[in-house]
């Protein structure tokens, strides 16, 4: 999804649109699969000065925008993926050998 379209997004929201509040939700929309505050700040970091502490209250910020939700692992992690009319709730499948978090169609 284009920057443009994610800044709209939060626009959306009556929110503060900030480079940090983009680049997270980006992240996440451009995972495949659930991810998780460290994997997002690795992701975010690499192009933004950005510390862990902001990506937890960005994460925060979104989950309560309902622009992401959250999905807790068997390991009690907390993941996110983005919502939207594409991505209904839908179960999930964690690995217990790479511990990786997959999404399962619902149908
Ligand atoms: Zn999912």
């Amino acid at each position: 999804m284009s920057i443009t379209k994610i800044k709209s997004l939060l626009r959306e929201k009556n929110i503060r649109v900030s480079e940090k509040k983009c680049a997270v939700l980006q992240a996440i929309i451009e995972s495949n699969s659930p991810v998780n505050v460290n994997e997002l700040y690795q992701r975010v970091s690499y192009d933004l000065p950005i510390d862990l502490a902001t990506v937890y209250r960005t994460v925060n910020a979104l989950k309560s925008l309902k622009l992401i939700r959250e999905i807790i692992n068997s390991s009690g992690i907390q993941y996110y993926e983005f919502i939207n009319s594409n991505n209904p709730v839908h179960p999930h499948f964690n690995c217990r050998i790479c511990n990786h978090l997959f999404c399962l169609d619902g149908r």
